[in-house]
């Protein structure tokens, strides 16, 4: 699968690239902007790069509407508005290490990369951490025929989480990076994006205050099982553990061992939601639900660009805050 998967991105890039070659026609932004350009693999590090570049800063993201970084090919569009970015901006740690080979076959050292994960102290997966025993290399994926069976392991190459983005306070250190990083290529307006990014992250502390409000409230600590192994940062600061993941290996239809140990673990806790994620499959949702005789909420990991939480970084994640610790927000309107 992992050859299969580079021969598609390949025929992919080879694809964009004939197509960059082409006359074009129909493009909404000129080139003469005078905007500097730049590329973010998922949405929260897209919205933040507009948040601090505001008018300033032309921002493409490639892992639009409901894609997601675990499951990602790039199309020709992509490659050609890589090709035409000062940089691109990724998570790294595991998650996203396709964008290595689409700024190469974009356009090579004349493009940036720029691995956000690496400004951050990252956490162990959750699911390492709490029972090597079903950590994601035990497992292997149904239907395989292709090699070793590895090639699930799309963001958990190491044993860090690159979910850091469900974090705040890590959201707010790599906010305020990305002004320094925009001001190198962009020296004239360094102080405008500080200070865009300064007034970015008070609404950062806002939500981060919420969190520390909600944790207090689940003073006893609860259990869950999530759709994948995402919310390991959130979890952390909301006293919540991971108790079981239903896919454990992302962007890979969960097998049938995965199902009987959720269905196990959410009997066990008496956990009756089970939580969907807009890039997930309903009917596995839907039959999870039959099996522990409850229902189906969204949780948001916020690595795809729509969501029915909300349209930006705050919205999604208060509404991730009002779905696991609901009685800390009693009284408040709800989302
Ligand atoms: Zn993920």
């Amino acid at each position: 699968m992992r050859w299969l998967i580079l021969v598609l991105v390949t025929g992919v890039l080879g694809a964009g690239l004939y197509v960059g070659l082409m006359p074009s026609s129909g493009r909404t932004t000129p080139e003469n902007s005078g905007r500097l350009r730049v590329t973010a693999t998922i949405f929260p590090i897209a919205e933040w790069l507009r948040e601090v570049g505001g008018p300033d800063v032309d921002v493409h993201l490639l892992c639009a509407g409901v894609s997601n970084p675990h499951h990602f090919e790039p199309k020709p569009q992509d490659i050609s508005e890589v090709t035409r970015s000062r940089a691109v901006f990724a998570v790294g740690l595991g998650l996203d290490e396709w964008s290595h080979r689409l700024v190469q076959n974009a356009g090579g050292t004349k493009i940036a990369l720029f691995e956000t994960g690496e400004w951050i102290k990252p956490k162990k997966l959750a699911m390492v951490t709490i029972d090597p025993a079903v950590k994601p290399d035990a497992v292997v994926p149904e239907k395989t025929g292709e090699h070793e069976g590895h090639d699930h392991a799309h963001h958990h190459h190491g044993d860090e989480d690159p979910h850091f983005w469900l974090d705040p306070q890590r959201a707010k250190i790599v906010v305020i990076r990305l002004a320094t990083e925009l001001a190198k290529f962009s020296p004239k307006d360094a102080a405008a994006y500080m200070q865009r990014a300064e007034a970015y992250s008070k609404k950062l502390n806002e939500l981060d205050a919420r969190i520390k409000t909600a944790a207090k409230t689940n003073l006893g600590g609860r259990k869950m099982v999530t759709f994948h192994d995402a919310y390991g940062y959130l979890f952390e600061r909301l006293n919540i553990q991971v108790a079981a993941v239903v896919q454990v290996s992302p962007g890979v239809e969960p097998a049938t061992r995965d199902f009987s140990i959720a269905i196990a673990k959410m009997k066990e806790i008496g956990q009756k939601t089970v939580f969907t994620e807009p890039a997930g499959n309903p009917k596995v949702a839907q039959m999870l639900a039959v099996e522990v005789g409850g229902t189906s909420a969204l949780l948001d990991p916020l690595d795809t660009e729509f969501s029915e939480a909300g349209k930006t970084y705050i919205e999604r994640m208060t509404y991730n805050l009002k779905t696991l610790v609901p009685e800390a927000f009693v009284g408040e309107k709800s989302p």
